[in-house]
């Protein structure tokens, strides 16, 4: 594996009574592309949260290119912005165009001159396809174009990873591969990648290493082509034959 970029070391957490991450160990290497899969309630969108600290943990260790993230303060919205996150809901903010939302975190965060977020963007929203776009508001775009929207946003950040938590799962079928296309290609670029989505085209097109959780533990993993032929847990191969 190349250098590894985020690393997951005996992380455990609760919600009360339910231990929903048990001793996750997990490793993804600078550029690689990871697809994390397995039941509902199995603990894939608390696992995405726990990265960025949208969600504490009571023990083990995350590190993001050899830092701890800090609990709070500036020093977290920093580090929180090099874990660039989309989600199942675009989330863009209503009241502002696109050029704006892609804008705002630069400007506020990184402390980027303003002429220059926008140039950036305007690169950013070329490259996913809504650079004509750029002066409507989210309301005016489909859910595909707002989601790839929301890709551009993130990346605006520079971050070091991307974590995608069901990214299509909102989407009407023909918008899907729009928004997967986009993000084959960002993974063919380089850029390391956490993906929750049980698309398994996209999968086999980009994924290094397929991860499958179940109740809240690192069950099963291997590349795409060993896991969904060749799956060896029970819980996998049961799980697979709900899905595909
Ligand atoms: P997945 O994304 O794999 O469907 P989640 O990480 O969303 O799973 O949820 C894992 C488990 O934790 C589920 O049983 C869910 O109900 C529970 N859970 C998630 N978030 C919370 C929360 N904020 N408070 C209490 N329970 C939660
Ligand atoms: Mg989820």
């Amino acid at each position: 594996m190349s250098e590894p970029l985020v690393v997951l070391e005996r992380v455990n957490k609760h919600f009360g009574d339910l231990h929903v991450l048990r001793d996750i160990d997990l490793t993804v290497g600078r550029g690689e592309v990871v697809v994390l899969i397995g039941p509902s309630g199995s603990g894939k969108s608390t696992l995405c949260r726990t990265i960025n600290r949208l969600e504490t943990i009571e023990s083990g260790s995350i590190t993001v290119d050899g830092k701890a993230l800090p609990e709070e303060g500036k020093e977290l919205a920093a580090l929180r912005a090099d874990v660039g996150m989309v989600f199942q809901s675009f989330n863009l903010f209503a009241h502002k165009t696109i050029l704006e939302n892609v804008t705002l975190g630069p400007v506020k965060v990184r402390g980027t001159k303003k002429a220059d977020a926008e140039k950036r963007a305007m690169e950013l929203l070329e490259r996913v396809g809504v650079a004509h776009q750029a002066e409507k508001y989210p309301a005016q775009l489909s859910g595909g174009q707002q989601q790839r929207v929301a890709i551009a946003r993130s990346l605006a950040m520079d971050p070091k990873v991307m974590l995608f938590d069901e990214p299509t799962s909102a989407l009407d079928p023909e918008m899907i591969n729009e928004v997967l296309d986009v993000m084959v290609e960002l993974a063919r670029s380089g850029m390391t990648m956490i993906v929750v989505t049980h698309e398994m085209g996209f999968a086999r097109k980009a994924a290094n290493r397929v991860v499958f959780l179940s109740d809240g533990q690192v069950v099963e993993e291997g590349t795409p082509e060993e896991f969904f032929t060749n799956a060896r847990s029970e819980r996998a191969r049961d799980f697979l034959g709900k899905i595909l």
